[in-house]
C-alpha cells in the first residue's frame, strides 16, 4: 500500500504561513511595507499589550478596490509582480502575495478600507482561515486601509507561549524595526503607540512627513543624536570578479559579474569621538535601496573600522546601500529580511577603505554645544 500522500491543503497553508510570519516583527514589517507600497504618507501603528492582544496598522494609501476584495488575502495573489522576470526590476517591498493570507491563517484578522472615490463609506472585510473572503460589511473609514491582527499565533500554542514569554524583547525588536522604517521613509508621517491592558495609550514615537532622513532621525532619536553624526556618502566602485560567492544564486546574478559594480553608501554615522557609549545594536540600521534588511557582514565591517578609531564605543549607523537591482537578491527567505549581495567580498573591502578614509578626514573635535 502506498504510504506517500499529499498533505491536505489547509495544513500546507498553515505550515507555509508559519514561515512567512515567524514572529511579531514579521507581522509589523509586512503591514508597514504594504502601507508604503500603497503610497501612504501617513502610517499609524497601534499596539495593544505590546502586540500580544492586537497590532493595527492604519494608512492613508490608495485603499483596496472592490474588485480585489475576493483576492486580496489569497495566497500568491499580488498586485505587485506577475512573473519571475519582474523580480529584477522590483520597486515594491512586497511581491510574494503571502503576508495577508498567512495572517489569516495565524491570527484573528480583518481589514477596513476605503478609496477616495468611496467617500466615507468604507468596507470591513472578514476572511476565512484560508484567506478566502468570508463577508463584507459597510463601515465608516477614512481613505486608506487599516489592517488588524488580533491574538497572533492563537492557534499555534508553542509559538504563542514563546511570544508571551519573550514579549518585552520581541516588542523592543519591533520598535527598532519601526524606527528604521520611520527614518528611511521621507515624506511619510509615522506614529507608533501602545496601550497596556489597564494603561493609557502611549505614543512611543512619531515623525513628521519630513523631506530628509536627517529630520526623521531627529524626530525619532532626538536632536542630540545628530550632533554626534557625520554624513556617509561613499561611492564604491568594484571591478568584476568571479561569480556569485554564495551557492544557489540565480542566473542573473552571474550575468552581473560581466560589469563592474557601483554601490553608494548613503546615510549617517557617529564620528569616532562620539560613540553611543554602549552596544548600540538598536541604533544600527542597514538598508539596500531603502529596504531595511539584515546585513551582518556589512555591519561587522563598519563596526570594525569604527573600532580602529574608537575602541571603547559603538557607533550609531544609518547606512543605505544604493545599488543596481541586478546586484542583489531579496528572494532568499520568505520574510525577505535576508539579502544576498552579489560579490560581497569586494564590496566589503571597498567599504572598509572608503570608511577609513572618511574617518581619517573627519573633524575629531567635540562640538561646543555638547560640552
Ligand atoms: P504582497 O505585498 O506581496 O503583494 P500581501 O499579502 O502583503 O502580498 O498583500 C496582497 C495584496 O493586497 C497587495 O498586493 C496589495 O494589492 C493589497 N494590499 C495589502 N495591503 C494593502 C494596503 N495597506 N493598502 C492597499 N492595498 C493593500
Ligand atoms: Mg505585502
Amino acid at each position: 500500500m502506498a504510504t506517500i500522500k499529499a498533505i491536505e491543503g489547509r495544513s500546507v497553508h498553515q505550515i507555509q504561513s508559519g514561515q512567512v510570519i515567524v514572529d511579531l516583527n514579521s507581522v509589523v514589517k509586512e503591514l508597514v511595507e504594504n502601507s508604503l507600497d500603497a503610497g501612504a504618507t501617513s502610517i499609524d501603528v497601534r499596539f495593544k499589550n505590546q502586540g500580544l492582544d492586537s497590532v493595527e496598522v492604519q494608512d492613508n494609501g490608495k485603499g483596496i478596490a472592490p474588485d480585489d476584495y475576493e483576492t486580496v488575502a489569497l495566497k500568491h495573489h499580488t498586485s505587485k509582480l506577475s512573473s519571475y522576470e519582474d523580480l529584477t526590476s522590483l520597486d515594491t517591498f512586497g511581491f510574494r502575495g503571502e503576508a495577508l493570507s498567512s495572517l489569516c491563517a495565524l491570527s484573528k484578522f480583518h481589514i477596513l478600507t476605503a478609496r477616495l472615490e468611496d467617500g466615507a463609506a468604507g468596507k470591513r472585510l472578514d476572511f476565512e482561515v484560508s484567506g478566502r473572503l468570508k463577508s463584507t460589511s459597510v463601515a465608516s473609514a477614512q481613505k486608506g486601509t487599516t489592517v488588524s491582527v488580533d491574538e497572533i499565533f492563537y492557534n499555534l500554542p508553542v509559538r504563542r507561549k514563546e511570544l508571551e514569554k519573550n514579549i518585552k524583547r520581541e516588542y523592543g525588536k519591533v520598535l527598532s524595526l519601526l524606527q528604521a522604517y520611520a527614518c528611511i521613509s521621507v515624506g511619510v508621517r509615522f506614529s507608533v503607540s501602545n496601550q497596556m491592558v489597564k494603561g493609557k495609550k502611549i505614543v512611543v514615537f512619531s515623525t513628521k512627513p519630513n523631506t530628509t532622513t536627517k529630520e526623521n532621525i531627529v524626530n525619532v532619536y532626538g536632536a542630540k543624536t545628530l550632533l554626534a553624526l557625520t554624513k556617509l556618502d561613499l561611492h564604491l566602485g568594484m571591478e568584476p570578479s568571479h561569480g556569485p560567492s554564495i551557492q544557489g544564486a540565480r542566473n542573473w546574478s552571474t550575468q552581473a559579474t560581466d560589469r563592474s559594480m557601483e554601490v553608494q553608501v548613503q546615510g549617517h554615522i557617529s564620528r569616532p569621538v562620539f560613540g553611543e557609549g554602549r552596544q548600540a545594536a538598536d541604533r544600527q540600521m542597514f538598508f539596500v535601496n531603502s529596504r531595511p534588511c539584515h546585513l551582518p557582514q556589512v555591519s561587522k565591517a563598519i563596526n570594525e573600522v569604527y573600532k580602529s578609531f574608537n575602541v571603547s564605543q559603538s557607533p550609531f549607523i544609518f547606512a543605505n546601500l544604493v545599488m543596481d537591482t541586478n546586484s542583489y537578491d531579496v528572494n532568499v527567505s520568505p520574510d525577505k529580511r535576508t539579502i544576498m549581495l552579489h560579490d560581497q567580498t569586494a564590496l566589503l573591502g571597498s567599504l572598509k577603505t572608503g570608511l577609513t578614509d572618511l574617518f581619517e578626514h573627519t573633524d575629531h573635535t567635540i562640538p561646543q554645544s555638547t560640552l
